[in-house]
């Protein structure tokens, strides 16, 4: 026992998946027979789906009420923050057309649970207005929304409650500390149900090579190279543009100043996990001022998830690619909108980004099947995701200090203590 959570987790998952891919090719179809371990892992991943949002989109947005406090740092921050996040998912929706990661995977000898589908038909049949849209929005009973586990009103709803609760000022802190004491508490939980991961994976990687072979593994290969391709894209584009062109700064000296912060962030798959890390890159390496690198990287690390968001725009295409869903221009609207909430929400700790899903693919009749497959290699692609949200905490972070000159420029270019 002691041996087994001696080894870190990641590498307990990529073991299991390996093990999980021998195993299914030597079983062949009746490999099926473990499936039920997989979704049993699945089954609680959707458990966390309404708490996780529900407090960590609370309290994400009660934090925002620091945002007054600190003026002009504060509205740079999270605009760079919202249109970077914009651009990763237009990002990872171009790369889902384009390159099409599971088109040559036919997933029809696959049991579907069809409501999300049915739902999506029963809409496409009732004509989608805007009308309808915009009222299905509206969280009429919260607790119903709950019940439903439909995402998005009640995003509406934790957000309306974000703001009650800053307008509510002194006498909102009570509620407010139970939405950021839960949403700690979420995360624990979440910790807990990660451990589950090498034996679902285990299960999900062996049913997936036993009962689709080859076809299935070359399209899972391929999502998981376009996941690296869009996130090193956001990383030497977008990062680096923001960094030479709007801090005006050396972006070699950038990147030398986070690297301790991109190895933790990739081994960990955590962007809570390597706020201090962050930090202490952001302060000795960068040179930026303690209140700009504390505000804006905290704040970061709960809602600004870049990776995430192009992840949530590439996996729900391979998911309508794999399921044959065809999506309208309205739909990837959607998804963009969709994507950008999803990453705020998202938790900064391992597998966040799998949860989120649930969240679009809801949301445009995907079926949530394409949880089970992509599961067994979410890992592997998380630990790149939260690299890149990391680099963005610390992209953002400089420029914001450089344009309110919180940024000591010659501790950053003669910064070599990395
Ligand atoms: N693990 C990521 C993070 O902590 C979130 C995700 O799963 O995409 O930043």
């Amino acid at each position: 026992m002691k041996a087994w959570f001696a080894i870190p987790l990641w590498q307990r998952v990529i073991g299991a998946l390996i093990l999980g891919i021998l195993t299914g090719w030597f079983w062949g179809p009746g490999a099926e027979s473990i499936k039920i371990i997989g979704d049993i892992f699945i089954a609680f991943i959707k458990m966390l789906v309404v708490p996780l949002i529900f407090f960590s989109l609370v309290a994400g947005v009660a934090s925002i009420g620091d945002l007054r406090k600190l003026g002009s740092v504060g509205w740079r921050a999270l605009l760079l923050f919202v249109v970077s996040g914009q651009i990763a998912v237009w990002l990872g929706l171009g790369l889902g057309t384009f390159m099409q990661p599971g088109a040559g995977l036919d997933a029809s000898s696959m049991s579907l649970d069809t409501a999300a589908l049915e739902r999506a038909q029963t809409r496409a049949d009732q004509g989608v207005t805007f009308q309808n849209m915009i009222l299905e929005m509206v969280p009429s009973s919260p607790v119903q929304v709950m019940a439903d586990v439909n995402v998005l009103p009640l995003i509406i709803f934790s957000l309306l409650l974000g703001i009650g609760i800053l307008m509510a000022k002194e006498e909102g802190e009570p509620v407010l500390k139970i939405f950021e004491s839960g949403s700690v508490v979420m995360q624990k939980v979440t910790m807990i149900v990660m451990e589950l991961t090498p034996f679902g994976v285990f299960a999900l990687m062996a049913w997936v090579a036993g009962t689709l072979g080859l076809d299935a593994l070359a399209a899972l290969g391929k999502l998981v190279v376009l996941n690296y391709v869009g996130c090193l894209l956001i990383i030497g584009l977008i990062y680096a543009g923001m960094i030479k062109f709007i801090a005006r700064l050396p972006v070699i000296d950038f990147f030398r100043g986070i690297t301790d912060a991109i190895a933790v962030s990739y081994s960990t798959a955590s962007s809570n996990a390597t706020l201090p890390v962050t930090l202490r890159c952001a302060e000795r390496n960068l040179g930026i001022s303690n209140s700009v690198a504390s505000f804006v990287i905290s704040l970061g690390a709960t809602i600004n998830m870049n990776g995430t968001a192009m992840y949530l725009g590439l996996a729900t295409l391979f998911g309508a690619q794999v399921f044959g869903v065809d999506l309208t221009w309205g739909d990837y609207f959607l998804i963009s909108i969709l994507g950008t909430l999803g990453a705020i929400g998202a938790a900064g700790i391992p597998g966040a980004g799998l949860i989120m899903m649930v969240l679009v693919f809801g949301q445009v009749g995907v079926p949530l099947e394409t949880i089970a497959l992509v599961a067994g290699i979410d890992r592997i692609m998380d630990m790149m995701r939260t690299t890149t949200n990391v680099s963005g905490d610390a992209a953002v972070a400089t420029t914001v200090a450089s344009l309110t000159n919180e940024i000591d420029r010659a501790e950053m270019i003669s910064a070599d203590d990395v």
